[in-house]
């Protein structure tokens, strides 16, 4: 039996979508092995959202070529749509494919044909508006599964290269959505992310829209959560957030991006809000969901920004009452406005401004977790299992290790919180399985 083995870079979408070429291989008759086993056929599925990711792809090609010397490499994904030629003329690429070739594989190559030099297929994306269906499990097994809902994004963040890779906003049905999260329940998954570019602008151009999707697919029967990867701050609405708050299936979560906490700098970034309706977001959200765990995107290093941007930007975050951080160093992205602003930012700067924040993201997040000391919260335990501790997600996306002996992957168990740092919590099962 032939065997593939793939790899993912980037984000929950770009796994989505790994899970789905799998599927191509499986039904070819493919046996999946792990990455870096030997295989007859590596798939790489690139990200580009910095200039580490395009390097992490080198690596990750002489990786697999190491482990395997005659394997056919197949390298897609958005770098490969935005540098096809690039991606080619690394030593060892066998077949470069683009965005939308990647959920049609063997319609355009044959891994068996190695004959002269790489296959490159790559389409124009602007041109199409066809949606690749994709879903996935994480990697801790059949707990969680990433649905993909949505795909592109028609905003222009001056300093985003993903609209390139990925074309425009563009939506799966509602009753297509329906459909995928029925089979995944049945399949055993407790929890289904609804993943996308822009999740916020769902069905935007189908007449329908995410507090529509979310209503439809919080009554599957089964279904125990449901979680919204990403949303943008003004996409998101006093009735998403009620719809959550009364909600015993949505996640009392939120991950909204922020990138600056100074005006000038949201403007420069073409950003569409400002910090006061930043702010407005979290209070109503905080106000509606007191415990609600929010996670805040920030882009440090952008073009322009001085030393009081920056200060604004650790000021504004310090106040608002937000769960974690994730921090971006920002690297020029081509063919992106702002790769050609004035006053770029220098790279030891960046990474100092990275290192201050990512110090109040840890502050951020002990505090959150210490004020659950005490609390009872379903955790959906996973495979994870270290230093005698299970660990799991609780809905507001705090992760909690539990004794493990006698504890089941794929199971919620009522916890309560007894210890905490700024990594995760520990707890202790205090009532029979609640589910599992
Ligand atoms: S909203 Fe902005 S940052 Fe997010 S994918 Fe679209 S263009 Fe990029």
């Amino acid at each position: 039996m032939p065997t593939v083995s793939l790899h993912t870079l980037g984000c929950k979408l770009n796994h989505a979508e790994t899970s789905a070429m799998a599927r191509q291989f499986i039904e070819r008759g493919y046996d999946v092995v792990e990455f870096g086993a030997r295989a007859d056929v590596t798939v790489i599925n690139t990200c580009t959202v910095t200039g580490r990711a395009d390097r992490e792809c080198r690596q990750l090609i002489r990786r697999s070529l190491r482990a395997s010397s005659d394997s056919f490499v197949l390298v897609t994904g958005c770098y490969a749509q935005l540098e096809p030629e690039q991606v080619a003329s690394i030593e060892g690429v066998g077949a470069v494919l683009g965005s939308r070739e990647k959920f049609s594989i063997f319609d355009h190559l044959n891994p068996d044909n190695r004959s002269g030099g790489p296959q490159v297929h790559v389409s124009d994306i602007s041109k199409g508006d066809d949606f690749g269906v994709a879903y996935s499990s994480d990697e801790n097994g059949r707990t969680r599964a990433f649905l993909k809902v949505q795909d592109g994004c028609d905003y222009n963040c001056s300093f985003c290269t993903i609209p390139l890779a990925r074309g425009g906003s563009r939506s799966q049905p509602i009753d297509a959505c329906v459909r995928q999260a029925e089979m995944l329940v049945s399949q055993g998954y407790k929890e289904i992310v609804l993943t996308g570019v822009n999740v916020g602008d769902y069905g935007r151009k189908d007449s329908e829209n995410l507090l529509k999707l979310l209503m439809r697919l919080e009554s599957v029967a089964g279904i125990e959560r449901l979680r919204i990867s990403s949303i943008e701050p003004n996409l998101l609405t006093d009735a998403i957030i009620d719809l959550v708050a009364d909600s015993k299936v949505l996640c009392n979560h939120f991950h909204i991006p922020l990138q600056s906490g100074d005006d000038r700098i949201l403007r420069s970034m073409r950003r569409r809000y400002d910090t006061r309706a930043y702010a407005g977001r979290i209070a109503r959200v905080r106000d509606r969901i007191p415990n609600c765990g929010i996670g805040v995107d920030v882009i440090v290093g952008f073009p322009g920004e001085t030393e009081e941007h920056f200060s604004n930007t650790v000021s504004f975050v310090d106040n608002l009452p937000v769960s974690y951080l994730h921090i971006f160093t920002y690297s020029e992205r081509p063919n992106t406005p702002a790769a050609q602003y004035d006053q770029p930012v220098r790279p030891e700067r960046r990474f100092a401004r990275s290192r201050a924040l990512r110090m109040l993201g840890r502050k951020k997040r002990n505090a959150f977790h210490q004020s659950r000391m005490g609390a009872v919260r379903p955790v959906l335990l996973e495979g994870e299992v270290r230093d005698g501790l299970r660990f799991g997600f609780t809905e507001e996306y705090i992760r909690v290790g539990v004794p493990a002996e006698g504890t089941e992957e794929n199971t919620i168990v009522n916890t309560m919180i007894s210890g905490a740092d700024d990594e995760a919590c520990r707890g202790r099962i205090v009532t029979p399985e609640v589910a599992g």
